[in-house]
């Protein structure tokens, strides 16, 4: 089964292919132009619907299946954020190292070491038939340093429940069988097996 991915963000990709093997999993930019989303939803799932909607309506194909994550990091000190605004919490054209970096100056602003700490992935996914929408958790903490250069995104300065070591620092297989995108990615699964 063909599934077209409502993002050209490389690490989800990454992921997202290395959790879907028995799928053939196609970032949308690979078959038409990329074009500007704006994600105007109150939360992650809205995020997620809107992404996907907007994909399968540009490919034009009744027949494609269209997933897309929407996904961030909340840090309890912080009431939460930068939640929804994970990917422009430093502005607009904000990279990771950005967006990792001020987390991490919010954190020594409240003048902490660390705090609780969440990941939240909501998946979408539209097809012909019908739309859905799934969650996924990791719980863990968020400290006021960068260690590591495994995963992406805020994963150097995010210690998972259990652990000793960052996200940065732990193998693609640790997080793969802890993820946020991965429990959301196996409920998912049950979803597009009914296909
Ligand atoms: P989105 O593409 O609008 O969903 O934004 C996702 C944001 O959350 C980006 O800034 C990512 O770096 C961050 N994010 C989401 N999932 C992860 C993850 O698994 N590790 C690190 N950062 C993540």
């Amino acid at each position: 089964m063909k599934l077209v991915l409502a993002t050209s963000n490389k690490g989800k990709v990454r992921e997202i292919k290395a959790l879907c093997e028995d799928f053939e999993v196609v970032p949308y930019s690979e078959l038409i132009d990329e074009f500007e989303i704006v994600e105007d939803g109150d939360d992650f799932k809205e995020n997620a619907l809107i992404k996907a909607r907007a994909v399968f309506k540009a490919l034009n194909d009744k027949d494609v299946i269209v997933l897309a994550d929407d996904s961030g990091i909340s840090v309890d000190i912080l009431g939460g954020e930068p939640g929804i605004y994970s990917a422009r919490y430093a502005g607009a054209d904000a990279t990771d190292k950005d967006n990792l970096y001020k987390l991490i100056d919010a954190l020594k602003t409240k003048g902490v070491e660390s705090s609780p700490a969440h990941y939240t992935a909501a998946i979408a996914i539209v097809t012909k038939e019908g739309e859905y929408s799934v969650h996924g958790w990791m719980y863990g903490n968020a400290i006021n340093r960068a260690i590591g250069e495994g995963g992406f995104g805020y994963d150097p300065m995010f210690v998972p429940l259990g652990y000793d070591k960052t996200l940065g620092e732990l193998d693609d297989e640790t997080k793969k069988s802890i993820s946020h995108r991965a429990k959301a990615l196996s409920l998912a699964k049950v979803i597009l097996q009914t296909f």
